[in-house]
């Protein structure tokens, strides 16, 4: 049996040469970055050349790059570090953000009794712009904190209006970019981001690793106590061989990002005209120009099946997801879906099928012909 794997919004297999990488780094890049003898200072500046090599990926300075475990990590120090350094006293973000978002955002407001606010959801999974500025006409220091791409249905944020109406009303905008980042190009010179994370394991690379970027001069100060690593601001030694792949991984990301994406556009087309042929009554949820790696669609098939899709497929060998959290076993739609479509739809069947440049039309096939059969 071929295995079929659609379920890249949650991990991509590493690169082959993301792995030589990493066993070379373990090999010769072994020290303890913070020695200052010779072994020591060899992984420094590896880690200091991979630095300079995202920097430059995405148009920013090397100091205005801090690694980190990964993208939640990141997003609980920026989005605490805003309210203890920063003393923003609100937080406006979506219902539709990543948990690793609004979870964070919940204990914060548990713990130090700030306000959040939600900005509305347009039913096409797009953010309400008219409904953010309205939020911000009110004064007091706020965070904006909203996706690039959702991870469930592929909507994309439009960056750089966002960054500018923060910039407008003074509120600091972060921005986790984890399903964006290797995907869709970001210069982070032209688009006044104050903060924005990614996570090396969606974009071929290891997990474990990721990435906080940090505008210059914004004073937020780190959450662990430990040693003076990545200047104080995450304590801790450095995982070089994760950031040597992490490095690796987005920089032939990031160098193949048009043809990658042309490639995987097409497919995903393939994969809505063959679903639509095998199933007229299909519906795509989110809009229809969202991210080529995202599809997420509502199946015609009877509610009885909305529990059970995942486990049919994977007796199939095909992997797809219903979207971020576990909801295996569950009728419960996810708290995206939840958001942008009505009661009764939320009863159907909706999964995310989500691509990575190994895909192939027979992937597709093999996916809609088990569909048929569970139908
Ligand atoms: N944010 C988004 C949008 C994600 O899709 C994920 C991964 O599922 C995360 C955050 C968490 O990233 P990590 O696995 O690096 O903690």
């Amino acid at each position: 049996m071929k295995k079929v794997y659609l379920d890249n919004a949650a991990t991509t297999p590493m690169l082959p040469e993301v792995i030589e990488e990493m066993v070379q780094s373990m090999n010769s890049d072994f020290g303890n970055p913070s020695a200052t003898y010779g072994f020591g200072r060899t992984a420094k500046s590896k880690m200091e050349l991979c630095r300079k090599t995202i920097a430059q990926l995405l148009s920013c300075s090397a100091q205005e790059i801090i690694f980190t475990s990964g993208a939640t990590e990141a997003n609980n120090w920026i989005l605490r570090s805003a309210v203890t350094t920063l003393k923003v006293e609100r937080i406006i973000t979506s219902k539709i953000e990543h948990h690793a978002v609004l979870h964070p955002i919940l204990a914060l407001q548990k713990e130090f009794d700030i306000q959040v606010d939600y900005v509305d959801i347009l039913p096409n999974g797009t953010v309400k712009l008219s409904h953010l500025t309205d939020l911000l006409s009110q004064t007091q220091p706020t965070l904006v904190s909203l996706m690039h791409v959702n991870n469930e249905i592929g909507t994309i944020l439009p960056l750089d209006d966002v960054a500018q109406i923060c910039k407008q009303y003074q509120a600091y905008f972060h921005s986790d970019a984890v399903q964006s980042i290797g995907k869709i190009a970001i210069k982070l010179n032209e688009v006044s981001v104050d903060f924005m994370v990614g996570s090396a394991h969606k974009f071929h690379g290891p997990k474990g690793v990721g990435f906080a970027f940090i505008r210059k001069q914004t004073p937020i100060q780190s959450i662990l106590f430990g040693g003076e690593q990545e200047k104080g601001l995450r304590p801790g030694t450095e995982a070089t061989h994760q950031i040597a792949g992490m490095t690796k991984a987005l920089q032939i990301a990031i160098n193949n990002l048009e043809v990658n994406y042309t490639t995987i556009q097409q497919l995903k087309s393939y994969a809505v005209q063959r679903l639509k042929t095998a199933f007229p009554d299909v519906i795509i949820n989110g809009e229809s120009k969202n991210i080529a790696t995202i599809l997420n669609v509502q199946l015609p098939f009877s509610n009885d099946k909305t529990s059970m899709l995942p486990f049919l497929l994977d007796m199939k060998g095909i992997a797809i997801s219903r979207g971020s959290a576990c909801q295996s076993g569950s009728n419960l739609p996810s708290h995206v879906i939840a958001e942008i479509l009505s009661p009764e739809a939320q009863l159907k069947p909706s999964i995310r099928i989500s691509f990575s440049k190994f895909n192939t039309q027979e992937d597709v096939d093999l996916l809609v012909e088990a569909l048929k059969m569970i139908e």
